[in-house]
């Protein structure tokens, strides 16, 4: 018997574990999936916005691969300080598959970004999606305009939160504080700003294409901007994925604006290079004029523009934070690996794994995560011979038990379910999600009674 520990129990971590045990043949392998949260799934509960129903419904997928006989989730486990050590995982475990994701957001390092109303948008998909770590409801309050700095994938979900009305949101699993603040928000004008160009977007086109869609919401783009990126003009020599976009965007530029209650203004060669106060808030970012450099880049011009916004979210891409006792490489924000193989000092370290953004880094879309995992099981899977000659104990949860780690398990996550499906109907609405710690846990403790 081959036990492995799969740290994090988001795709990739999920991905491995269906991938250990969906194989046939010796060593029968047995996973054990912890996560710090009692909730599983990762980004997908808490990173997918909550109007995405469809990506949302991943977690079915997920859940099959959790309740199959040989895995067990073992929730609200903090592999770590002040948890389960590192070097203790190695004991109990003959392999140990770190897929804890990219935990932070990355800095824009300009004056001003942490003025009250600016915050990083993984502060508030956060919020939006009632990670219990998250602790303001103070987003929109008192703002008309906003300001999302980047043109990414999370810059199109947050500002496609932040243009929808109340009855869009209404149907979501959204934490009731949430869409209470977000049904009252007098926020009409919204730039989603990028310092390069529309053909070098990082949002995809199915996203973008989605704005358009909004009922309570024009998007408002200027040809002239646009037309400063010489693929707006001829977009014939892109790849499909760029060309798509453009489309989309010479179609808005096209079209009259419908006297819709909010604004989107998609912004384009602007780079931030300060957040300026008003009456000790954010009240707008001053950017400076780019131009293309003619080799996908950009230079500055020294000119200058504010655009007004009492919120600011900074929407530049996540980035890893180091575990302690595992390598990592402070300039990729990832852990040193081949092939998902763990390297010490350049040197494979027999028994431990990586799967998802700690391997790869923030990119890429759910789905990235499957041939991600699965060139790290295959690794797995070819030193399991060697690894399984390990003595470890034969049963590693009753030895984390003995630890004094007392995990959600499966009986516990059902419940925080059961709990979510009750709240929602007691307010009128499907499921909505518990938005904090005690709320968890005391759902998931009823299991235990
Ligand atoms: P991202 O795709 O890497 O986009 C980051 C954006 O920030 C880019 O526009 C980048 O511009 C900009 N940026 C970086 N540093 C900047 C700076 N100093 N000043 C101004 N702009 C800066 O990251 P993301 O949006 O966080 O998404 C992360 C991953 O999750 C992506 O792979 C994304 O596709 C995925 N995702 C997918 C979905 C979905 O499928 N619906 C939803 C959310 C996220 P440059 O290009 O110029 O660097």
């Amino acid at each position: 018997m081959l036990h492995v520990a799969v740290v994090g129990s988001g795709p990739s971590g999920v991905y491995s574990a269906q991938g250990l045990v969906q194989r046939s043949g010796p060593p029968d392998i047995r996973v054990d999936v912890l996560d710090r949260l009692p909730c599983p799934y990762g980004l997908v509960r808490y990173g997918v916005a909550p109007d995405h129903e469809k990506i949302k419904s991943l977690q079915n997928n997920l859940r099959t691969v959790l309740e199959n006989e040989r895995v067990r989730f073992l929730g609200g486990v903090q592999v770590g300080p002040g948890g389960v050590p590192v070097a203790r995982l190695r004991e109990l475990y003959h392999a140990v598959v770190y897929c804890v994701g990219a935990a932070t957001d990355r800095h824009l390092g300009v004056p001003g970004e942490d003025l009250p109303g600016s915050w990083s948008a993984t502060e508030f998909v956060s919020w939006y999606s009632a990670h219990p770590d998250s602790v303001t409801d103070g987003f929109v309050a008192g703002a008309r305009s906003a300001v999302v700095i980047g043109i990414g994938n999370v810059a199109v979900d947050v500002t496609r939160i932040l243009a929808r009305g109340a009855p869009e949101l209404n149907p979501t699993d959204m934490p009731q504080a949430a869409l209470s603040a977000l049904a009252a928000s007098e926020v009409t004008e919204i730039s989603m700003v990028g310092r390069r160009g529309p053909s070098q977007a990082r949002f995809t086109t199915k996203e973008l294409r989605e704005l358009g869609s909004l009922p309570e919401a024009d998007v408002v783009v200027d040809q002239a901007e646009l037309a400063l990126d010489p693929a707006y003009l001829d977009p014939s020599g892109l790849p499909a994925a760029q060309r798509r976009n453009v489309e989309v965007l010479r179609g808005w530029a096209a079209a009259a604006p419908l006297g819709r209650p909010r604004r989107i203004r998609p912004r384009f060669f602007l780079r931030p290079v300060e957040l300026l106060a008003d009456g000790g808030r954010v009240g707008a970012v001053r950017f400076e004029r780019t131009v293309p450099d003619g080799e996908g880049g950009v230079t500055g011009t020294g000119r200058f523009e504010e655009i007004e916004a009492q919120l600011v979210l900074r929407s530049v891409g996540y980035r890893g934070v180091p575990l302690d006792g595992l390598p990592f490489d402070p300039g990729r924000g990832t852990v040193p690996q081949l092939a998902g193989r763990v390297l010490r000092d350049g040197v494979v370290s027999p028994g431990e794994y990586v799967a998802g953004w700690i391997k790869r880094g923030p990119t890429g879309v759910i789905g990235t995560n499957r041939p991600c995992a699965k060139e790290t099981v295959t690794s797995l899977l070819e030193d399991a011979p060697a690894l399984v000659r390990r003595e470890v104990v034969e049963d590693p949860l009753a030895a984390l038990l003995a630890d004094g780690v007392r995990p959600v398990e499966w009986a516990g996550w059902q419940a925080i379910e059961r709990a979510e499906a009750e709240l929602g109907a007691e307010l009128g609405r499907g499921v909505v999600k518990l938005p904090d710690w005690d709320a968890l846990w005391t759902a998931a403790r009823t299991a235990r009674s």
